[in-house]
This record gives structure tokens, C-alpha cells and sequence, in this order.
């Protein structure tokens, strides 16, 4: 089988395959997995995920940042919104760890096993198909282009997935009020560290303390980058200053837009998820708004359940649209469920604070959380634990062959 696209989906399917003894070329148009600003969450489901693996230690090895909670800064006061120590799971943790490292992680554990094979630079451009299936990939190389026959094809190719387009696969969109600005600021420890909001009039902006540096979240009013940009980098700058006082003598480190990347918020799914021959997950799926920031948790646990309900079928070569069909089955209550608080977080919360005009208080809602820490939980659990969590089962626990 192949999978296009090496991000956190498809290396942890190829990774659960290989483990069955599946046979997986995993294609990614990259030479490496060096991308900044990436999901850099590793929530607590996809730690067990890791521990399951046997990667628990391995994964903790690598540099990065717990936080165990979230404040958020109003005109009226901060409030803690969310505590994760409060969940009864072994990792009671968000963990921050660049994604360009977690997928070298899972790459080298894949390459363990002599039925894996990664292509890189290898951008799929085009399917093959037969008698109506798919039957594997055209792929742009810088030798050429190649063609690689699959019995499946798995699409893990992300938000705008090549594979989505030439299926014509049709989704659902429900739209976001905003876009995010993300940029780097360096950290002291006098700053204060973990992950804080900061609100103010018509903007927002979130902290998340990577250690050296602080990695903010400018959120902005949909569509409204050019205004920001208009209105120039020292302006910019200022809003920043004003919304998080301590960086006042270091946001000159935001040297020129180069530095600040845009992500434009989606947040759509696939009504089908597969077509004959081929099978869609993760971001390719359903694009996440990074409320919460969920969205390689929800990549990692689609990949999760593929592997667990495919293998066999994979093995048996008995593998037919119904057996794709279950994953969707499968995957798309925690997709639209997951979805359906990230859109009622956005209209409640973050349309309601981009549009305000003057100071903002901090909502009633924000105040029971602050008031009542055991409510606290409830949030934690939604974004650290998710919906319908999944577990690799025990044919895939093993690690890399003697
Ligand atoms: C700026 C930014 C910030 C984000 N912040 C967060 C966050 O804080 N927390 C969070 O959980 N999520 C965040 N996300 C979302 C998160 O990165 C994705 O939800 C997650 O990576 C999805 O994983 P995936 O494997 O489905 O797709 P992706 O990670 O998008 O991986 C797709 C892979 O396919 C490759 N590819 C694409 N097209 C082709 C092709 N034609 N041929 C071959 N290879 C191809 C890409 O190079 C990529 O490696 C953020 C996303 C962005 C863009």
C-alpha cells in the first residue's frame, strides 16, 4: 500500500503497518520534515498512544515543554480556564515538541522494518487508476516522474490534499471568524512560563512558552492580514506590546513580515472519506480550527484506528470499500463532535472578543471555570483526551524487528 504524505497521520499509520508486516511507501514532496510553526502539540491521548508503542521514553527524550493548564488575561483580572493536572490519565500534561522531531522519531522507528520505505521529494501529482479504482500514484521527483502501484492508497497529504481534489471528493466548510499570526519571540524566565491568553480590544494572543522563546498566536478578525500589514510593523508590534507587556523591549525581534507566518483558519470535513482503491485521514480529512489544538491528535488517532481495522483485510488481501468505509464509520463522531465545539468556542467566544471595540471583561462563563477549579477538568479533557480516544491493539505493540 502507499500513503501520501509523511506528516503525523500518515507516519503513524505507516509506522502501525510496518509493525503488521504490512509492505508501506510513505511519499512526502518534502527532502526533510523541517516546517516551522506546525502543530506542536502532543496532547496526553497521543502520549499513550506513544507509550503503547513502546516510544513513551523515546518521545520524552526529545526537547520540549509541559504545560499543564491555561490562563487567560481579561481587562478585569487572568483566570485559569483549564487545568490538566486534573485528569486521571498518565500524562496530565500538554506537551510542546517540534513536530519536524516527532516525525524524525517515527521515521526512524519505521525504517526498522524492511517492508517500510519512505520517498522523499517525492510529491504526488496525479492517481492511477483502473477499472474505476485507484490503484496507486504519479509522483514528481527531481529525476522525474514515477509511478507507484497500490492496492490502497491512503491520503495523509494535509489541508489541501492533492488526492481530495483529483477524487473530487466534496466537503462540508463551516467557516471561522478568524486567522492566525504566528511569530517567535525569545523567553525569559522572568516572563513567567506555561501557556497564557491574552485579550484585548479586537485582537487576541496566545503565549505558549517553547522554552528559549515564546511561540505566540496572533489571532486576527478572518481575512484581515492586509489590514494588519497596512497598518505596518510598528503598529503591529505595539498591539503585540500592548496585549503582552513583558515583551515591550524584544518585539523589534519581529524584524519584517517574512517572520510572521499566516495560517488561514479552516475548518471543513469530508462527507466521504474514501473511494474505491483509496482512503482519506487526518488533516486531509477534515481540517481543524486550532482551537484547542487538536489537530495532530486527531491525525495521530485516525491513523490509529486505519491501522487497527485495516491490517487484517490488508494481510488477507481481502480489503474492500466497505472495510474503508469503517473507518469513517469509526472516526467521523469524534471529527464532527470535536468540530462542533471548536465552532461553538469560535462564535461564543473568539467571534464575540475579536468584534469587541473597548476593554474586555472576562465573560460569566470564564469566571465559573476560574471560581469553580473542578470545572476545569471538563475543557482539559475535551482538548487532552478528546472524543472516543484510541488504542493500537497488540498485534502493533511490538518495536522494530531483532
Ligand atoms: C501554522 C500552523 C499551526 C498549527 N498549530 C497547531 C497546533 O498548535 N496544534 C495542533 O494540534 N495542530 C496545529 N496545526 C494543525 C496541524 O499541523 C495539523 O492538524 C496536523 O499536522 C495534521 O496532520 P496530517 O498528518 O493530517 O497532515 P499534515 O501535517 O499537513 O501532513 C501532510 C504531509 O503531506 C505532505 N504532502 C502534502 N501534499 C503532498 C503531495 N502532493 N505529495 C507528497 N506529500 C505531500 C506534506 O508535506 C506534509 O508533510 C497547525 C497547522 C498550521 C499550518
Amino acid at each position: 500500500m502507499c500513503i501520501v504524505g509523511g506528516g503525523p497521520a500518515g507516519l503513524v499509520l505507516a509506522l502501525l503497518l510496518v509493525r503488521h508486516g504490512i509492505g508501506v511507501a510513505v511519499l512526502e514532496k518534502h527532502e526533510d520534515f523541517l516546517r516551522d510553526f506546525r502543530g506542536d502539540t502532543v496532547h496526553p491521548s497521543t502520549l499513550d498512544v506513544m507509550d503503547e508503542l513502546g516510544l513513551g521514553d523515546r518521545i520524552r527524550e526529545l526537547p520540549h515543554r509541559q504545560v499543564d493548564g491555561l490562563r487567560v488575561a481579561f481587562a478585569d483580572g487572568t483566570y485559569q480556564m483549564v487545568d490538566f493536572t486534573r485528569l486521571e490519565v498518565a500524562h496530565p500534561y500538554l506537551m510542546f515538541l517540534p513536530q519536524w522531531d516527532f516525525l524524525e522519531m517515527l521515521a526512524r522507528e519505521a525504517e526498522a522494518h524492511p517492508s517500510f520505505t519512505l520517498l522523499r521529494s517525492h510529491e504526488v501529482v496525479d492517481l492511477v487508476r483502473e477499472e474505476g479504482a485507484v490503484q496507486g500514484v504519479v509522483a514528481r521527483t527531481a529525476e522525474g516522474t514515477v509511478e507507484v502501484g497500490a492496492r490502497l492508497t491512503v491520503a495523509a497529504d494535509g489541508r489541501d490534499s492533492i488526492v481530495r481534489g483529483k477524487l473530487g471528493l466534496r466537503r462540508r466548510e463551516f467557516g471561522a471568524p478568524m486567522d492566525v499570526l504566528w511569530f517567535r519571540v525569545s523567553r525569559r524566565p522572568a516572563d513567567g512560563e506555561g501557556l497564557d491568553m491574552h485579550v484585548g480590544p479586537g485582537r487576541l494572543l496566545l503565549a505558549i512558552d517553547r522554552g528559549e522563546y515564546w511561540q505566540i498566536a496572533y489571532v486576527i478578525p478572518k481575512g484581515g492580514y492586509e489590514r494588519v500589514v497596512a497598518a505596518g510593523l510598528d503598529g503591529f508590534r505595539e498591539s503585540v506590546a500592548r496585549l503582552f507587556p513583558v515583551l515591550v523591549d524584544r518585539v523589534g525581534e519581529i524584524g519584517e513580515w517574512e517572520d510572521v507566518k499566516v495560517l488561514t483558519v479552516q475548518l471543513d470535513r469530508l462527507r466521504r472519506w474514501h473511494a474505491p482503491g483509496a482512503l482519506l485521514i487526518g488533516d486531509a480529512a477534515h481540517a481543524m480550527s486550532p482551537v484547542g489544538g487538536v489537530g495532530v491528535n486527531l491525525a495521530v488517532q485516525d491513523a490509529v484506528a486505519t491501522a487497527r481495522l485495516l491490517a487484517d483485510p490488508l494481510r488477507a488481501r481481502q480489503l474492500d470499500e466497505d472495510a474503508l468505509a469503517r473507518v469513517q464509520a469509526r472516526r467521523a463522531f469524534p471529527t464532527a463532535g470535536t468540530q462542533l465545539m471548536q465552532r461553538f468556542v469560535q462564535r461564543a467566544l473568539v467571534g464575540r472578543l475579536l468584534a469587541a471595540d473597548g476593554p474586555v471583561t472576562a465573560p460569566l462563563a470564564v469566571k465559573l471555570l476560574a471560581k469553580v477549579p473542578a470545572l476545569q477538568e471538563l475543557p482539559a479533557r475535551l482538548v487532552g483526551v478528546g472524543l472516543r480516544p484510541e488504542r493500537v491493539g497488540p498485534t502493533a505493540l511490538g518495536s522494530a524487528p531483532g
